[in-house]
């Protein structure tokens, strides 16, 4: 291991080495073999990163809009013409096909896009002659240093959720990416320089609970972005709020789609088998349970069990239908829940163990696996699996369909396939989820909405990009103004009223 490259943190605007001797392997799941070491920063790593970037802050924060907005603008640029170079280090590290890691950089894109309408997004308002020759109006300022910490699944959307919105509102970037993925946050950033950012606005640190742990409790750092799996996200929340700082923590999912008997069954077929197994099922918005109102069920069931069978598995270079999983243990952990499967009662209607793939037989693979009959009790339907895993639940109604995703502790997304626009409007209404599909599988609000779930998927009320991301990456300031023509107030101390 010791002749492998290794991954460095990127602090001050080039790559930075930090005290820290701990690393960890960075895995091609396609091949399973090590092609890099990252660095783990210590704590002492990460002060170096707030420290860049605070020194940055005050002249980040007073640059124009006009300069900021520059900056972002050459980003989008570059990212564009180069997604191509991203797209492969996104499926070299993830697994991810490349139609699919091209998808994600653009639905970041999108999201860098939406920043740069910053300066008409923040502006402040004004209210003139509230009292007599008074003028009252707000601005909104950056917060100063944030940190974003970010989950594997989406090692290039995810910190493009936020840190665009971040630094053309002004504020000063820690990004601590996941360890498993690491390379796509050094790529953005070295682009961010080359776009004209100063050095110091965008640092990355690598790192594991050591590193995420000197974030939450460091004094320099105002507010805290979190997406990643629920308990994470639960103790994110409450450490980064117990010291003072402004956070949102977006959680783990376990996404719900509702057939309703008069659904197009083609379209719905389709869409959970898209929606299911792309990305082998590591999306928080991956459709992981079909809820199928009698009597559709069985012919759901075939029509996906067909769909299933014809996909490819393989190396995501290879222009496959899917890739493999992140790590060994996570696919040897998937897998086990076909054992969960049988021994809880339920019906295996496709293993993914033993698929024939297109790829290194060392690769993390496992194929599209379909239960059909799975109970509520079993840990099949009750843990975020993760993986290529459609499981199948079968209800006599409607209302017994929404009472099984209402009592879901998660609530990302959802979707109703039906084509009965009175039964879509009250699943709307009714069901207790962030995110919600009519007859779309994958219902990620485009960027000028926001995206985040409710209950055990989204800790603290701010939602990530969109409206909700310039709010939570500035803080507004009201000020009331009078100026004096000619000359005095008078002394009156009682409390101010306007006349
Ligand atoms: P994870 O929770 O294991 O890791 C997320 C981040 O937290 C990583 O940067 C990791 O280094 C760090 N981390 C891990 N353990 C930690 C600990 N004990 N203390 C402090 N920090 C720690 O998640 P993951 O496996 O990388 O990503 C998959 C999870 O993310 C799934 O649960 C998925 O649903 C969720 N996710 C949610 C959304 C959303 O928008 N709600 C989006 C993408 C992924």
């Amino acid at each position: 291991m010791n002749d492998l490259p290794v991954l460095t943190h990127w602090i001050d605007g080039a790559p930075g080495t930090g005290s820290s001797a701990r690393s960890a392997p960075v895995y091609n799941p396609a091949t399973g073999r090590v092609q890099r070491l990252v660095s783990l920063a210590s704590a002492a790593d990460v002060d170096t990163a707030v420290a860049s970037a605070q020194a940055a802050y005050p002249a980040w924060r007073d640059a124009s809009l006009a300069k900021r907005q520059g900056v972002m603008f050459n980003f989008r640029e570059l990212l564009n013409a180069r997604k191509g170079e991203l797209a492969d280090i996104l499926t070299s590290e993830h697994g991810k096909v490349t139609s699919d890691a091209l998808g994600e950089i653009a639905r970041g894109l999108e999201v860098v896009e939406f920043a740069l309408g910053l300066p008409h997004l923040a502006k402040g308002e004004f209210s003139e002659n509230v009292s007599t020759g008074v003028d009252v109006y707000t601005l909104r300022q950056p917060l100063g240093v944030v940190g974003i910490i970010s989950p594997f699944n989406f090692p290039a959307m995810v910190p493009l959720w936020f840190f665009p919105i971040a630094i053309a509102a002004g504020n000063c970037v820690v990004l601590k990416p996941s360890e498993k993925d690491p390379s796509a946050a050094n790529w953005l950033a070295a682009l961010m320089t080359e776009a004209g950012l100063p050095d110091g606005v965008l640092n990355v640190v690598h790192g594991d609970k050591e590193a995420v742990d000197a974030l939450l409790v460091h004094p320099d750092v105002q507010a805290i972005s979190f997406v990643g799996s629920t308990p994470i996200a639960k103790y994110i929340y409450e450490t980064a709020a117990q010291h003072g700082k402004r956070v949102q923590a977006l959680g783990g999912a376990k996404n719900h789609m509702l057939v309703l008997p008069d659904a197009d069954l083609d379209l719905a077929a389709d869409a959970a088998v898209n929606a299911g197994f792309g990305s082998a099922g590591e999306r928080c918005m991956a459709i992981s349970v079909i809820v199928a109102v009698e009597p559709v069920a069985d012919e759901l069931i075939a029509k996906i069990a067909d769909r299933v069978k014809r996909l490819t598995v393989g190396d995501g270079m290879r222009g496959c239908d899917m890739g493999p999983l992140i790590t060994q243990a996570h696919r040897d952990k998937v897998a086990g829940y076909i054992d969960i499967a049988q021994k809880d009662g339920a019906e295996v209607v496709i293993d993914g163990r033993g698929i024939e793939v297109d790829g290194d037989a060392s690769g993390f693979w496992l194929g599209p696996t379909l239960f059909d009959k799975v109970s509520l009790d079993s840990a099949v339907y009750k843990d975020e699996i993760f993986g290529p895993v459609l499981s199948v639940l079968r209800v006599a109604s409607y209302t017994d369909g929404v009472a099984v995703i209402n009592a879901s502790r998660y609530g990302n997304g959802t979707a109703i396939f039906t084509n009965d626009g009175g039964a879509a409007r009250r699943f709307q209404h009714e069901v207790q989820v962030g995110m919600v599909g009519i007859n779309v599988p994958i219902p990620v609000p485009v960027a000028y909405h926001s995206f985040g779930g409710w209950k055990d998927s989204l800790f603290g009320d701010a939602k990530a990009y969109g409206p909700a991301g310039i709010n939570f990456y500035t803080r507004e300031k009201a000020v009331t103004a009078r100026w004096l023509d000619p000359s005095h107030g008078g002394i009156n101390l009682g409390f101010p009223q306007n006349t």
